[in-house]
């Protein structure tokens, strides 16, 4: 087994990150690590940009995003590994997404204001530097007026589930979603499922039944979120699923100061050796690498 270790899940200025493309390469090559996912949600904008300064750094980075569907009226996360800038039918799916999100970023501004709170969408999109606007967006706005002091007590005040300026997002199936990614071309990992509130090891067994069946490839079971229990489970029903295990810190920069590039939850690394895994199923399947 390779001593080297990756980070297969981060986020970027092009979304909700802190750090620019360049910057979270140069840190990650500062952390010791051989390869990084960019992972953004909705995008991947910042991809070129990070590999032209992978390759200065001599190291790995992978193109990906993370895409949002939607079961039972809640949130799933996929990250698509190797998803293709090329690829028209699935820019044309990030582009709707990223759509629906400045749709929800009119609604949840209207929430605001009939709170009584002074923000414009322009606020808004003087936080953002990147394509893909959301609530983190929204959040930094409300900070820099001074409303609330961190973007936690925005989620917790105003923008998060059953809080007065929450809007869902408009999401697509699963299975199309699923499909989606996987006839492009991407390896698609299930993110962060222990994250749910609604997830059981039950319910994970089923659902990864019929997200094998529509393309899904990997599992995230390593995550900054994920502690022992929630490592436990993933592995376990992989390991039934034959789905390849995947893991990543979900970095974002200043904005989540607890999470720290490279470092899963608990406070390791993921080794290279799932990276190369997924490398040798997809030359498998005739794909690149
Ligand atoms: P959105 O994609 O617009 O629905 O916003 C979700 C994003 O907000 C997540 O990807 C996180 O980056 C961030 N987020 C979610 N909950 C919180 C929280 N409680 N505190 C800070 N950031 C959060
Ligand atoms: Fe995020
Ligand atoms: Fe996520
Ligand atoms: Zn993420």
């Amino acid at each position: 087994m390779s001593g080297l270790f990756v980070d297969l899940h981060t986020h970027s200025t092009v979304s909700d990150g802190t750090d620019t493309p360049e910057k979270l390469v140069a840190n990650a090559a500062a952390c010791g690590l051989a390869a990084i996912a960019l992972t953004d949600h909705d995008t991947t904008e910042g991809v070129l940009q990070a590999q032209k300064a992978a390759k200065e750094w001599g190291i790995e980075c992978i193109s990906g995003c993370e895409y949002a569907v939607m079961i039972e009226n809640e949130e799933i996360h996929l990250v698509g590994l190797w998803a293709p800038h090329s690829s028209k039918p699935l820019q044309a799916a990030l582009l709707a997404a990223r759509q629906y999100r400045m749709d929800r970023n009119f609604m949840i501004i209207e929430k605001l204001q009939a709170l009584g709170i002074d923000i414009s969408i322009e606020d808004v999109a003087a936080c953002a530097q990147g394509e893909s606007v959301g609530r983190p967006h929204i959040a930094s706005a409300l900070q820099q007026k001074k409303y609330i002091k961190t973007s936690t007590e925005a989620f917790e005040t105003y923008l998060g589930w059953q809080k007065p300026a929450f809007v869902p997002r408009t999401l697509t199936k699963p299975e199309e979603g699923i499909r989606l990614l996987a006839e492009e071309g991407a390896t698609v990992v299930l993110a962060h499922p222990m994250l749910s509130k609604k997830m059981t090891k039950e319910r994970l067994d089923d659902l990864l039944s019929d997200f094998k069946k529509w393309g899904l490839s990997a599992v995230e079971v390593y995550h900054s979120r994920h502690r022992n229990d929630a490592v436990r489970i993933t592995l376990e029903l992989a390991q039934k699923h034959d789905l390849l295990i995947s893991g990543g810190s979900d970095y974002h920069g200043t904005t989540k100061p607890n999470v720290h590039l490279g470092i899963h939850g608990l406070g390791g690394r993921v080794p290279m050796l799932y990276l190369d895994k997924m490398k040798e199923h997809r030359r498998r399947a005739g794909l690149w690498v």
